[in-house]
């Protein structure tokens, strides 16, 4: 299989259901813009308030890494938690690497000093919704902008202006709706190739091992920093990083 070739599976899930609507959309969103569109929001810098929102990106889902071939791209969803995230921060400040943090809403509200902390450290932010449905492909448009454009106000306002560059639909319930809203203002539907699985607490050995069998699905990798008890997560961190860094990999954000 060609390194970081594969889609992730919701990406095949939804060109299925799409069929060659999406690729048309793709390819002519592509065309229209004649090439990706320049970044305009880099992570740490302020937004100010008045801006209404930011310039519109692809609303594909993103799977590639900026780093190119040897790129990977560390995502660490659901938090921000009191007790978690500064672990994870300290890890990855340990190693030198910069994630992609997709929050739940209320919670960046309820912890603005985490989502200061994540911004500060070069890392970047991912809309992750209000609520975390995972049905939300199953639910009404007025119900999906809510969920997603709430959280976006509610993390900007956290991070003191801030804006997520990505959105990351929970579990992966993407719609054509929620990409092209999330698209429109200014963040890149985020996809995931590795999952870790240390969600479900297999272990922390077992998390290392899903990470390093799966590392040829592509150069996105899905961890946690909330949810429950999170030692594995920080454990298996403090063993795949090295271990990435040792297979030739460089770390990077998410392409926009
Ligand atoms: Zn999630």
């Amino acid at each position: 299989m060609a390194r970081h070739g594969g889609r992730g599976w919701y990406g095949q899930v939804v060109a299925a259901a799409l069929g060659v609507t999406a690729v048309t959309v793709a390819a002519s969103l592509w065309t229209a813009q004649a090439g990706p569109v320049k970044e305009r929001v880099q992570a740490g810098t302020p937004v100010h308030h008045s801006d209404p929102k930011a310039a519109p990106v692809s609303m594909a889902i993103a799977h590639a890494s900026d780093r190119g071939a040897r790129g990977v791209n560390i995502t660490i969803d659901d938090g921000p938690d009191p007790v978690w995230t500064p672990e994870v921060l300290q890890v990855l400040k340990a190693y030198g690497v910069k994630a992609t943090f997709c929050m739940i809403g209320p919670q960046a509200k309820a912890h603005p000093d985490l989502v200061r902390a994540v911004v500060a450290a070069g890392h970047r932010l991912c809309d992750h919704t209000v609520s975390h449905d995972v049905t939300m492909d199953t639910k009404s448009e007025a119900y999906q902008s809510q969920q997603i454009l709430d959280a976006e106000q509610m993390i900007t306002e956290a991070s003191g202006g801030v804006r997520p560059l990505y959105y990351r639909a929970p579990g992966g319930a993407f719609t054509p709706y929620s990409r092209k809203l999330a698209a429109s203002h200014g963040m890149r539907p985020l996809g995931w190739n590795v999952d870790s699985k240390d969600f479900e607490r297999p272990g922390t050995a077992a998390i290392v091992t899903t990470v390093k069998e799966e590392m040829p699905n592509g150069p996105t990798i899905l961890f946690h920093d909330a949810g429950g008890d999170r030692s594995e997560t920080v454990a298996a961190l403090r063993e795949v990083l090295p271990w990435l860094k040792e297979q030739g990999y460089s770390f990077g954000f998410p392409v926009r």
